[in-house]
């Protein structure tokens, strides 16, 4: 790259979206962001160019590539909630489905009119896998998806394939859980860290929650911004699980929680509802990440407690 190398984030106003984009700044890229018309102006978008947007409207998608011209295109945008989902399929497909198509065919075009090499990285996850059969997961798990969301997901994985098949280097980065103080409060983490904090400051004496023993293999978030800044470097594009490979219930999370704020008796300030008990759940969702760490050199480098607590310590704060 001859020019002062750009991306595009979709997605910017996200977690993932505010770690990705201050790795590119510190490492000398131009970032452009996509965010939603009604998001509210954050302190990052300073920082980036930022463009106003709806991942539903592909033919601006389009446009958007064609004049940002990017070298890599981070999709991080999206549906990320199962129970949404459901409520609104349709949307979800598009937003979370066609959205990723329309920008690699945008991107596909792109490298076609320039001769330059664009590269795409699309945050896939776990939910590919629905419920599977076996534990950990790879590369080679079937995919299954139980929801809405993660059918359209499914679509945007295989589309991958598909335009890498055909000449871009589009990598889909299957990601497991990872969380953060960034994390919001749909999210069981978040919404159990918060809820410790405010516990441990008197402010509510009970945490209502859903399925206690559900098993998922949490890491922390920068370090999978850090796998999809791997995959768009490598010299192939590849489908790739990221994850640290190890899981731990939603009880551990919370037991965790309590620990670090240094409430031992948690159990009295917990409760289980079935409102939020899922219909369909996986029990347990644990990557094996062999290729990542023997391709890309990954590796997660913060454990579950020291995640826990980085949150708890924060929701104190
Ligand atoms: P997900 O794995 O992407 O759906 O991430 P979540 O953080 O939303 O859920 C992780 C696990 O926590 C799932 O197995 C949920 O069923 C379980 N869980 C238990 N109680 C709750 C709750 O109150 N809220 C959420 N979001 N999940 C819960």
């Amino acid at each position: 790259m001859s020019h002062m190398p750009r991306a595009l984030v979709t997605g910017v106003h996200g977690q993932d979206g505010y770690y990705l984009t201050e790795r590119l700044l510190s490492e000398g890229w131009e970032v452009h962001g996509l965010a939603r018309d009604e998001d509210a102006h954050l302190e990052i978008d300073d920082r980036v160019v930022l463009h106003r947007g709806d991942l539903a409207d592909r033919p601006a998608l389009a446009a958007l590539i064609e004049t940002v011209e990017p070298d890599h295109v981070y999709n991080l945008g999206g549906i990320s909630s199962v129970a949404y989902s459901w409520e609104h399929p349709v949307l979800t497909a598009e937003v979370s489905g066609l959205a990723p198509i329309a920008l690699m065919s945008a991107a596909l075009d792109l490298q076609g009119r320039t001769g330059r090499d664009v590269r795409f990285v699309q945050a896939s996850s776990a939910e590919l896998f629905g419920e599977p059969a076996t534990s950990p997961q790879d590369e080679s798990t079937p995919i299954a998806p139980l929801s809405p969301y993660g059918a359209a997901k499914a679509m945007a994985h295989h589309a991958c394939r598909v335009f890498r098949q055909h000449g871009l280097h589009a990598s889909s980065a299957i990601l497991y859980n990872h969380e953060s103080p960034r994390r919001p409060e749909s999210f069981v983490t978040r919404k159990i860290t918060s809820g410790v904090a405010a516990i441990a400051r008197g402010e509510s004496d009970e945490l209502v929650l859903g399925n206690l023993d559900a098993r998922r293999d949490w890491g922390w978030a920068p370090d999978y911004v850090d796998a999809m800044l791997r995959a768009a470097a490598h010299d192939e594009a590849m489908d790739v699980v990221i994850g640290t490979g190890r899981s731990y219930s939603v009880r551990d999370f919370v037991a965790a929680a309590f620990e670090a704020a240094g409430i031992m008796d948690w159990e009295r300030h917990v409760r289980v509802d079935p409102r939020f008990v899922r219909p369909r759940d996986a029990t347990e969702l644990r990557a094996d990440a062999t290729r990542a760490r023997a391709e890309l050199g990954w590796r997660p480098t913060v454990e579950f407690a020291e995640v826990v607590s980085r949150m708890v310590a924060e929701d104190l704060r």
